[in-house]
């Protein structure tokens, strides 16, 4: 049996975001989150399920129909005061959810023949509501994400960072920071005078066939996932470090993060690709990329 025998695309809930969230412009983020009127199409909010022969990983766990239904599910006036109420605001301002019934985790992981009792593991790419929105929905699952997300829990405001922790994480949730370590060989070109594109990362199974790099920047501790198959081409699973590839290519950075160090990331993640034939990224909310990974798609 192949160390990584399948991988599907999960569609968990649809997201439209302002156009400047999909591609940084010259205003600043408060200047077009109070201003902007239009919307982009309606996006997927992809998880991704890998089975692997020590188990069964999800990637991010998509966006929660209780965001649609719980009344205090965001910050406003009454929970959080002032700073809730323009927290709230934002979050309303920048984008909007859809949660249909057939999107839930559930009945995605039902379609192929799984139920939230089989997942083993979560990989976080980032602590962002669409992201980790369904972590109680696998109570028994350990999640591992970067010690430097991790810490935005500790921090007085984590809803500064986008973070909502009484909405999203359970408070028995086994939250697991992943140890970033010299990687056995560097991944990317590296060859004389060019810099490696990763170093370091954390070698799930020890097997090399999953390998969580650190790709920061659209918030501290944003994680990429490398996923290698026995049948197609390596995976690289970017959380949100792009909304797709094409922008990505020519580097246009998403609206929402720190700049130059999504561009690091972005740029170590275009060197990785140089390397890795045929490397397939993989956005979050990118419809396309799921397209090229000859894989059932949800
Ligand atoms: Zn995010």
């Amino acid at each position: 049996m192949p160390r990584v025998s399948a991988v599907h695309v999960l569609r968990c809930g649809r997201v439209r975001v302002r156009p400047q969230n999909l591609q940084r412009g010259r205003s600043p983020e408060l200047w077009w989150t109070a201003t902007s009127r239009r919307w982009s199409a309606w996006l997927p909010v992809n998880v991704v399920l890998v089975v692997h022969e020590e188990g069964v990983l999800l990637f991010d766990t998509g966006q929660s129909p209780r965001s649609l239904a719980e009344p205090d599910y965001y910050p406003g006036r009454r929970t959080g005061g002032l700073l809730g109420a323009v927290v709230g605001w934002a979050f309303r301002r920048q984008a909007q959810f859809e949660v249909p019934p057939t999107d839930t985790l559930v009945s995605r992981l039902a379609e192929v023949g799984l139920s939230p009792a089989d997942v083993d593991t979560v990989v976080l790419s980032h602590l962002h509501q669409d992201h980790a929105g369904n972590l109680d929905v696998v109570p028994g699952a350990r999640v591992l994400l970067a010690p430097e997300e991790l810490a935005l829990l500790s921090e007085p405001h984590p809803e500064l960072h986008g973070v909502l922790p009484g909405a999203v994480v359970p408070h028995d949730a086994d939250l697991q920071p992943l140890s970033w370590s010299a990687l056995p060989s560097p991944l990317g070109p590296g060859g004389p005078g060019e810099d490696p594109a990763f170093t370091a990362g954390h070698d799930l199974y020890g097997d090399g066939t999953l390998v969580a790099l650190p790709t920061p920047g659209h918030s501290p501790g944003s994680v990429s996932l490398l996923v290698r198959r026995p049948d197609g081409p390596p995976l690289l699973l970017v959380g949100d470090l792009t909304y797709d590839c094409d922008r990505l290519e020519r580097g246009a950075l998403p609206g929402t993060g720190d700049a130059a160090t999504q561009e690091a990331s972005s740029r170590a993640v275009l060197r990785l690709r140089e390397s890795e034939p045929g490397l397939v990224v993989v956005p979050a909310h990118d419809a396309t990329a799921t397209t090229g990974l000859d894989l059932k798609k949800s």
